[in-house]
């Protein structure tokens, strides 16, 4: 499609523009004059052309002469010429040795410009190293701080390590004591009820009842919301002027779309969910089990324990036994002051200790001794 826009773009109005004389100093001299006025230098690689400050267009009939491409650079004398020149006015070489245009020169000159405030920049910031000193201090005193905060949670664990650590003292052996137990276990009927029947149980009725929830859709809604979308309000002429890289300046008009946010409402189905509650078969039933109805127990102050002979009626039986052993013993506090402590042990070291005794018994966080070999 043939459109006006780019017919506008093609064939945009030229403006003439300025280069100021890098020799004498001469500025603003119009950019159609290829050399300067006051000292006859002519437009070279240091020439950059620029847009004066009030638009004055060159006529259509001038500017229908005038070409589009960029000036290109004698490679004998270093001077600009037209496009449309096929030799250097300045010194007559040919433009087939030229090595470079307008644009080509502008590109290099840039990149050396760029380099060389590079160049300066890393110098300064060389010299400028000692300037960032308080941000050092600052992450200094952080590190500090997250030093002294690693070392409290150290103390802090070292000391609930060394609590918890067997601790060895030397005691003196004053009593013995200890305790035996036998639990004595009797069939009783338990009524119970569960999701399953066990193997050996009396079932005694079931019973449909709720064993869980499911989450079901039971209706949808309709939601109306409101968003925004941005959408093309109109459009605006965009004016631009272009370097053409032999004085003139081509002016470009683009044509941009302007934007503005649009609101509007959107509906839709969400799903509303109730609990619908799952049944299951609950089954009722007695099941006779071995239960702890009754503990034997026999005790002693002294180093001989024996077990307690509980009398067992025919429904009866033995269950677990359990026994402990301990001894109670004196140590040293501080200087002169004694304390006394009853510690558990196991039956094999308990039965060696003597009354009056001195050893050294390692003590853990619970109270468990044990004969220290260390
Ligand atoms: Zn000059
Ligand atoms: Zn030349």
């Amino acid at each position: 499609m043939y459109n006006r826009q780019e017919r506008r773009i093609k064939y945009g109005k030229l403006i003439e523009g300025l280069w100021d004389c890098p020799f004498c100093d001469n500025k603003r001299i119009k950019a159609g004059q290829k050399t300067c006025p006051l000292c006859g230098h002519p437009q070279d690689e240091n020439t950059k052309f620029y847009m004066p400050d009030a638009i004055e267009y060159v006529s259509e009939e001038k500017a229908a002469k005038i070409s589009r491409n960029p000036d290109w650079q004698c490679s004998f004398c270093g001077s600009l010429n037209s496009d449309d020149l096929n030799i250097c006015k300045n010194c007559g070489a040919t433009k087939e040795d030229s090595e470079r245009n307008y644009f080509e020169i502008r590109k290099q000159e840039e990149e050396k410009k760029r380099k060389k405030e590079e160049k300066k920049e890393t110098h300064q910031k060389n010299t400028a190293k000692s300037a960032p000193k308080k941000k050092e201090k600052k992450k200094k005193s952080l590190m500090k701080r997250a030093l002294l905060f690693l070392g409290i949670f150290a103390v802090i664990i070292f000391g609930m390590m060394s609590c918890l650590a067997p601790k060895v003292k030397n005691v003196t052996i004053d009593d013995f004591d200890w305790e035996r137990t036998i639990d004595i276990e009797e069939i009783i009927t338990h009524s119970e009820s569960d999701w399953q029947l066990p193997d050996d149980a009396r079932l005694q009725y079931t019973k449909n009842e709720i064993k869980s929830y499911e989450q079901v859709i039971d209706h949808y809604e309709k939601v109306t919301e409101t968003k925004t979308r941005r959408v093309i309000d109109h459009y605006e002429d965009e004016v631009s002027h272009v370097d053409l890289g032999n004085g003139y300046f081509e002016e470009k008009t683009k044509s941009v779309p302007v934007y503005k946010d649009e609101t509007y409402t959107e509906t839709t189905d969400k799903p509303v969910y109730r609990q619908e509650p799952v049944y299951a078969t609950k089954y009722y039933y007695e099941i006779d089990r071995w239960t702890v109805v009754d503990t034997a127990k026999n005790s002693g102050r002294d180093q001989n324990p024996a077990w307690p002979e509980p009398k067992l009626k025919d429904n009866q039986r033995t269950g677990t036994k359990d026994e402990h052993y301990f001894v109670t013993a004196t140590y040293e506090k501080k200087e002169g002051k004694t304390e006394t402590e009853r510690y558990e042990m196991d039956f094999s070291e308990w039965k060696k200790l003597k009354k009056g005794e001195k050893t050294d018994l390692k003590i853990d966080a619970a109270g468990f001794a044990e004969i220290n070999k260390e």
